[in-house]
């Protein structure tokens, strides 16, 4: 007869590692949004080698007490939740917990931190999983975190990784789409010695569109808006004659968050039906906000998957929005 076990702290995490971490971009993702979340108004990357050396992400934001420092690696310890009630009312993008514990469980990471109200800094390191610290230390008000040596400890994870150059196309488009839905926060991407992206904090929706992408998206954007309702679409969908042979240049940020949903994209195709060859697909920069409750965003460990109460009334938003 088999024998039931309590898997180690360490196992769970190694576990979670494998649903949220996927390769470096991963990373490079929970990480932003966490500094998003922290209410950061500049934050700055740095990358060696496509990630798999290091990646550095340095935020001006509230940080983190040297007391608190150990359980914000910990799983399923969060500054964002209290009760039940509040996964109905997600307003953050992080809530689960666990994306730093699991980075933490799979690579060498460095977290510096300080909190405004705190005279000095903290640090931590954890290594595999294995904590040292936190040391009180300098460090300017917000929190850097360096992740070095990813999957150094999960062999199979790390042959999965492509080039370094791949890698770095994913974690420029982790990049883009948190800069997409923050142009009020100055952000640059570094990788080597090279500086990838320097987008200045604007007001201007369209100008940090055009900071990310080419002159030829840049100047064919069509501002859409819905008008106010309970279901809100704003943004900018780019003119038929600038078609791609993809739909990877659909932005749709729903309440902040970067998402991919069919259906939606299915409307934004019968909105362009007609006005664009079969087999090419429209460029959409779209932000779409309803309450809180009318979504459930915990429906997948990375959070780009959600599910609507009412997805067909969304949907007919959209198509109308944008037939219009
Ligand atoms: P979650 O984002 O789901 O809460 P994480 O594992 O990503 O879980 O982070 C755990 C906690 O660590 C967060 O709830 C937050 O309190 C703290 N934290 C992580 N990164 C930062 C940051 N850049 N600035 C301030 N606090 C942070
Ligand atoms: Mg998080």
């Amino acid at each position: 007869m088999p024998t039931i076990r309590q898997l180690s702290t360490s196992l769970v995490n190694q576990i979670a590692a494998g649903e949220v971490i996927e390769r470096p971009a991963s990373v490079v993702k929970e990480m932003l949004e966490n500094s998003i979340d922290s209410g950061a108004t500049r934050i700055e990357v740095a990358i060696e080698k496509g990630g798999s050396e290091l990646i550095r992400i340095v935020d001006n934001g509230c940080g983190i007490a040297l007391d608190e420092l150990p359980l914000a690696v910990a799983p399923h310890a969060t500054s964002k939740l209290q009760t039940a009630a509040d996964l109905f009312a997600i307003r953050s993008l992080g809530f689960r917990g666990e994306a730093l514990a699991s980075i933490a469980e799979v690579s060498h990471l460095e977290l510096r931190s300080r909190p405004a109200e705190q005279a000095g800094g903290g640090r931590l390191t954890v290594r595999g999983g294995v904590l040292d610290g936190p040391h009180p230390c300098a460090a300017p008000v917000g929190t850097s975190i360096e992740v070095r040596h990813l999957f150094f400890n999960t062999p199979v994870r790390g042959k999965f990784l492509k080039s370094p150059s791949t890698e770095m196309g994913h974690i420029s488009e982790a990049f883009t789409r948190i800069a997409l839905a923050n142009p009020e926060v100055t952000m640059t991407l570094i990788s080597g010695n090279r500086t990838v992206q320097e987008l200045a904090a604007t007001p201007c929706w369209s100008e940090r569109i055009r900071g990310l992408f080419d002159s030829e998206i840049g100047q064919s954007l069509i501002a859409v808006d819905s008008g106010p309702g309970s279901i809100r679409i704003q943004g900018y969908v780019v003119d038929p004659q600038v078609s791609r042979s993809n739909n990877r240049q659909q932005y749709m940020l729903l309440n902040g968050r970067f998402i991919r949903d069919r259906a939606l994209q299915h409307a934004l195709s019968e909105a362009y039906r007609g006005l664009i060859m079969v087999g090419r697909f429209p460029v959409a920069f779209l932000r779409i906000d309803l309450p809180p409750d009318q979504v459930d965003v915990n429906v997948h460990p990375t959070k780009m998957e959600v599910r609507f109460v009412d997805g067909s009334a969304v949907y007919s938003r959209l198509l109308q929005t944008i037939r219009h």
